[in-house]
């Protein structure tokens, strides 16, 4: 009889023992029973026969976990605070069959399988890339560092490099990973990449039919997809001779997932570049600090295509406002397409002087205050600090403060009231629920047959409105006075994105709601210049140059909940190596029923911050690495 350790898959359970009269490889994928439910469990390792009555396996599956994924799975379940179970529940494992096929693949010689693909007639279907200069001397660049980071303007062409470093895996008979934000997969994306690389591209997103993930999962086992392109969840999937990752869009806060196992894609695009001794290449028009500080960098700039942008700054609260509905009416009286752009509806709400501009913050962490109408209360995400919402404006002593927001749906009602001819949508979550609408809403868009289209964040990835000749971005100056470290960030690459979208084929205005022209003015056309002054006020409090953990407790017991959380934290605040930034009630203190509680903590080192948490660990803990999300 052997004894085996087994991570069930997908379960917060620690391993648990099982038995099974023959002898079984590690990485193997088994079936087991635990309370008269079958479940999933892999392999870990052979063991001594415990003191204890065990159950026996119950089956065996063709499936079996690589060593490389079991080490990738230890690292998340150690980094981001989960079980094994659960970082392996992320993967999907290779059959048995190919798992030694690949072990001989290393060793190419004593193996007469032919591995390399018939690129005979690869380019057949496809016009060749023929890189620019430019993108010659980027992908120069990008061949020649571990990770690198593609600083590439939008409409600068990183795609094509991108697509030309892909056929270059071919070539080597290597397998390609395209990580992208969900909202980039888009139609024209797709069918860019299947137009180019026919049957050798497989789209692997959360919205496959079972047909279509099927499909896709037998090129992937058979070896016949050489790309695979997605979101996060395309990290995961059991590809042989990996010699590529490129990750689009790497400052894309969708990379991070906001469930357990709380990973940030990229930053385990990072981490396995090192496990399998592949490059990795971060592309992105806006990167975020921290991949601009850590990693080299090459710059492309400008357009493929040249198109002019005329910017022009509104100082105003949010609101369609006699200037904004002008430039509509022009633009629909011109039979020309325009875009409105309201930023993803914030859960909270800030408050601004409706005169001056002026915005509250904390004295403590130099970002934003959000308004908690039920407390009266202006806090901060961070430390917790609160204060009476003011009557007047400290500045100009106005009253009219006010955190009035307007969304997507009341947008396009107004609007249409007002231009009762025009064809006006919505583009967003609410309405877009599906691929084939995103991609019906798309084709009717370029056909022109829609005036407007009103939306958030969707509206700003990914596609290209090449007849766009106005764009309105409305709610800047709610994303920069955010209770976010990143909100400038956030608030100037949102502007960047959305701009970019527009007019690229045609001469375009760019129409800005904001007090702070200043801001977005000096920035624009400078993002080097934003993440040098960053810099600066990030030092000593803020990733990259500190590391931040955020601690969450909830359930239906308050009194529970708060007492594991001050049990904590008390624990913490003795250790030298890690700050309690702040501790107490979540901004938004009950959710479904339960309460929360949350702890912040700083280090200058990740290690502190797990060795520090593992110390003291409470039960209800949950634990969030590297957080991006405090509310
Ligand atoms: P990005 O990914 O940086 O936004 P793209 O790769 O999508 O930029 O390029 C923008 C546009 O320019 C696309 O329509 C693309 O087809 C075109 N383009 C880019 N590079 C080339 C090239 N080398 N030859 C021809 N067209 C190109
Ligand atoms: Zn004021
Ligand atoms: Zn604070």
């Amino acid at each position: 009889m052997y004894f085996y350790q087994l991570a069930l898959l997908t379960s917060p359970l620690s391993p648990l023992t099982y038995h099974f009269k023959s002898l079984l490889k590690e990485g193997s994928v088994v079936d087991v029973e635990l309370q008269k439910r079958t479940m999933r469990a892999v392999v870990l390792s052979t063991s001594q026969e415990p003191d204890f009555q065990t159950s026996e396996i119950v089956g065996v599956s063709e499936f079996s976990y690589s060593e490389k994924q079991r080490e990738l799975a230890s690292f998340i379940s150690r980094y981001y605070f989960c079980s094994l179970g659960e970082a392996l529940g992320l993967m999907v494992p290779f059959l048995v069959d190919s798992l030694q096929a690949e072990a001989c693949v290393t060793d190419r010689l004593s193996c007469n399988t032919d591995f390399s693909p018939s690129h005979e007639n690869q380019t057949s279907q496809a016009s060749k890339i023929i890189l620019s200069q430019k993108q010659n001397h980027a992908f120069e660049f990008l061949k020649t560092h571990k990770v690198s980071l593609l600083f590439g303007d939008t409409g600068s062409g990183k795609t094509e490099i991108y697509m030309s470093y892909f056929e270059e895996m071919i070539r080597e008979g290597k397998r390609s990973i395209f990580l992208m934000p969900e909202i980039s997969l888009t139609p024209q994306m797709s069918h860019r990449l299947q137009e180019h690389f026919g049957d050798k591209v497989v789209m692997w997103h959360s919205k496959l039919t079972p047909l279509q993930k099927k499909k896709a999962l037998k090129s992937i086992h058979d070896g016949s997809a050489y790309i695979v392109a997605g979101p996060r969840s395309a990290l995961f999937l059991p590809l042989k001779d990996l010699g590529l990752i490129v990750v689009d869009e790497e400052h894309d806060d969708s990379y991070k997932s906001s469930s357990r196992p709380r990973y940030n894609a990229r930053d385990l695009a990072i981490y396995m570049g090192k496990l399998y001794g592949v490059n990795v290449v971060l592309g992105s028009a806006t990167p975020s600090l921290g991949s601009y500080t850590k990693f080299p960098h090459t710059r492309l700039k400008g357009g493929h295509f040249v198109s002019k942008k005329q910017f022009i700054y509104e100082p105003s609260v949010e609101s369609l406002s006699p200037l904004i509905l002008n430039h509509l009416g022009q633009t629909l009286t011109s039979k020309e397409q325009s875009i409105l752009f309201i930023p993803t509806r914030a859960n909270f709400k800030y408050l601004i002087c409706g005169d001056c501009g002026y915005t509250f913050e904390c004295a403590f962490c130099s970002v934003g205050m959000s308004v908690h109408q039920r407390a009266h209360a202006l806090k901060c995400h961070y430390c917790n600090y609160t204060q009476a919402i003011p009557q007047v404006c400290p500045e100009c002593h106005s009253k009219n403060l006010t955190s009035a927001r307007l969304g997507t749906a009341e947008a396009v009602e107004n609007l249409k009231e007002i231009f009762p001819d025009a064809r006006i949508e919505q583009f967003d979550r609410d309405v877009i629920t599906t691929q084939s609408k995103l991609k019906k809403a798309l084709e009717r868009f370029n056909k022109a047959e829609i005036d407007l289209l009103v939306g958030t964040q969707m509206l700003s990835k990914g596609h290209d409105y090449h007849g766009v000749t106005l764009a309105v971005v409305l709610g800047m100056d709610n994303m920069l006075n955010m209770s976010d470290y990143r909100a400038r960030e956030k608030a100037l690459s949102s502007l960047i994105q959305v701009a970019g979208r527009s007019g690229r084929a045609k001469d375009a205005k760019v129409l800005v709601q904001t007090f702070n022209k200043e801001f977005f003015d000096a920035y624009k056309d400078n993002y080097e210049l934003f993440l040098e002054d960053e810099k600066l006020y990030r030092e000593g409090l803020y990733p990259p140059y500190k590391r931040l953990c955020r601690i969450l407790f909830s359930h239906k017991n308050g009194a529970k909940v708060q007492e594991q959380m001050h049990r904590m934290q008390e624990r913490l605040q003795a250790s030298s190596d890690v700050e309690v930034v702040g501790f107490g009630k979540c901004s938004v203190e009950r959710v479904a029923n339960k309460y929360r509680f949350e702890i912040l903590l700083r280090s200058d080192k990740s290690t502190s911050l797990i060795a520090a948490v593992n110390s003291c660990r409470e039960p209800l803990a949950e634990i969030d690495m590297d957080p991006i999300e405090f509310g």
